[in-house]
């Protein structure tokens, strides 16, 4: 068996929000004598600019690295955010909230909605929204930390100011030894016989080796793409909108504690509140929208001015084949896209970091930890790319050829028997690894319209009354707790006046396990 000796360089390309991310893990668990982490980035190039709302892992990320999640909300400028508001994606006037929680609470091990679906048989029964915590304290603008072991549990996450967390990143791993290099990548060297990437040259004439590439140089994928030519999967026949349209604007409201994605007659525009600003998109497919038309359509439904140009992006939807290939581990838009209708991106840059250090590769780059992180890599995309594409197949709006071609598509078959297990029998899957968990896919269900034939067959023999009168307690009780919150602007001052934070990260969280 060969000796595994420590890797010394590390270099990471691209100084985005993956890049810092990467870099900042990296400085905080490998130590400082035995590894030298460079970043190269060009201020030249830029970075995306977007990406400002995010899923309840990112908080176990941020305690990891020991950052203060009072101190991030100053810093970030950050609201609260219970989940994400669908409006339009079943009929156009359709609504729902898909949170960050379970919707009721099981019942001896049989799934809540089996009881709403009983008693809404019977005519009398609340909308499901209200059996979730999270969403009612977001429709009534309240805000207050989870309390534990209760029987319907909820999460949270934030919005945030991309630029700030990867600034503040920055300033956390140069102090605990990074090295970052200003400059533009513009060759990339091979080794002739193994293939492995042996240095990347600047356009400024500097050289820099290392053993571990990480590819964070985004849409471009300067060292995955180019240099090792490793192929992506294209999923725009499932997932057509193909471009995105961001417009920053002046807050007018209490900041929202939700994100808001509301279907279009074309795409769907996303609305992100921050503390100083609120963040705007329109997300559509060329095919069916022209650049003019998509900024129009954005313009008219901002509700305050606009803060800064519309910054036009363009992506294709999929994935790369191989996150790890040789010495090099593409993270963040190098390794994919998927758009940001559940906001997953930064989560999957979490994961990609998480396993990478799980999978921490030696000298001798053993093909098992490739081809694991490769596997789980590809579950977790697999697993948003469906969960995405649903929103998208029951649609059921008749106002453009978007909506209908969707509707028409033909989806993967692991998706369509879900779907399928889901409307014949009411029954959903439960699995261990990646997003989402049971109650996600249940919300998105029902939430666009997909009604069960049946329900579970043990709740036949039961009558409904006593269900009904179970559930209205539920409600009630779930409306009590919630008027006694404070109100989201509330919270967000007492967390910017406090240091530091009193509410604990859970280990993990039951809106999907970060392994
Ligand atoms: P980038 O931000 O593009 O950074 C690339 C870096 O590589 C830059 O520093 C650049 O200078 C450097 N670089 C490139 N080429 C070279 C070179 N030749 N030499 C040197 N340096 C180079 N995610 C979410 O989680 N939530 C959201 O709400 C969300 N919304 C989004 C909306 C849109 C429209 C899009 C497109 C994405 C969204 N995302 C969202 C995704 C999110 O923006 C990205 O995952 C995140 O910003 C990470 O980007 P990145 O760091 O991989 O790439």
């Amino acid at each position: 068996m060969r000796a595994s000796k420590p890797l010394y360089r590390i270099i990471i390309v691209g100084g985005g929000t993956a890049g810092w991310m990467t870099a900042a893990a990296l400085t905080r668990f490998l130590p400082v004598d035995r590894f030298r982490i460079s970043l190269i980035e060009s201020e030249q190039i830029g970075t995306v600019g977007v990406g400002e709302a995010t899923i309840p892992h990112i908080r176990q990320f941020n305690a990891l690295l020991g950052i203060d999640e009072n101190d991030f909300i100053r810093t970030t400028k950050a609201t609260y955010k219970l989940g994400i508001q669908f409006t339009g994606w079943g009929t156009e006037s359709s609504s729902y909230m898909h949170p960050f929680s379970t919707v009721g609470c099981d019942i001896n091990g049989l799934d809540f909605h089996h009881f709403w679906l009983k008693a809404r048989e019977a005519g009398d029964v609340a909308d499901l929204d209200e059996f979730s915590p999270a969403t009612v304290a977001a429709h009534a603008g309240r805000f207050d930390y989870p309390v534990e072991n209760v029987d319907i549990p909820y999460g949270y996450a934030f919005h945030l100011d991309a630029g700030r967390y990867a600034r503040s990143l920055r300033d956390y791993a140069e102090a605990r030894g990074a090295n970052r290099v200003e400059g533009k990548v513009n060759q990339v060297q091979l080794d002739p016989e193994s293939g492995y990437i042996e240095s990347l040259h600047l356009e400024s004439g500097q050289t820099l080796a290392a053993d571990l590439f990480i590819d964070c140089s985004g849409f471009r994928a300067l060292l995955m793409g180019e240099a090792l030519g490793v192929g992506y999967d294209d999923w725009s026949h499932w997932l057509p909108c193909d471009r995105a349209v961001a417009v920053p604007s002046e807050r007018q409201t209490m900041p929202a504690s939700f994100t808001r994605a509301a279907a279009q007659s074309i795409g769907w525009q996303w609305r992100i509140p921050l503390q100083h600003r609120t963040g705007n998109g329109q997300v559509y497919a060329n095919a069916y929208m022209t650049d003019e038309q998509a900024l129009s359509a954005l313009l008219e439904n901002l509700e305050g001015e606009p803060l800064a140009e519309p910054n036009f992006l363009r992506f294709t939807a999929g994935r790369r084949q191989k996150s790890w290939e040789k010495n090099c581990i593409a993270i963040g838009l190098s390794s994919g896209f998927l758009e940001p209708l559940e906001s997953t991106s930064i989560y999957l840059i979490q994961v990609a970091i998480m396993k990478l250090l799980e999978y921490f590769p030696d000298r001798s780059f053993a093909a098992c930890d490739a081809r694991e992180f490769n596997h789980e890599m590809a579950v977790e995309y697999l697993r948003v790319r469906d969960f995405l594409i649903l929103h998208y197949k029951l649609n059921q709006r008749t106002d453009s050829d978007f909506w209908r071609d969707c509707q028409a598509m033909s989806i993967p078959d692991e998706l369509e028997r879900k779907i399928r297990l889901f409307k014949e029998a009411g029954r959903l899957e439960h699995y261990e690894q990646g997003l989402f968990i049971a109650p996600s896919w249940m919300t998105v269900y029902l939430g666009q319209g997909l009604i069960p034939d049946r329900y579970d067959a043990r709740l036949t023999g039961y009558s409904s009354a006593p269900i009904q009168t179970y559930l209205e307690r539920m409600r009630r009780g779930i409306a009590a707790d919630v008027e006694s919150m404070p109100t989201h602007s509330e919270a967000i001052q007492r967390a910017l006046v406090s240091r530091p934070s009193r509410y604990p990260v859970p280990g993990f969280s039951f809106y999907g396990r970060v392994r």
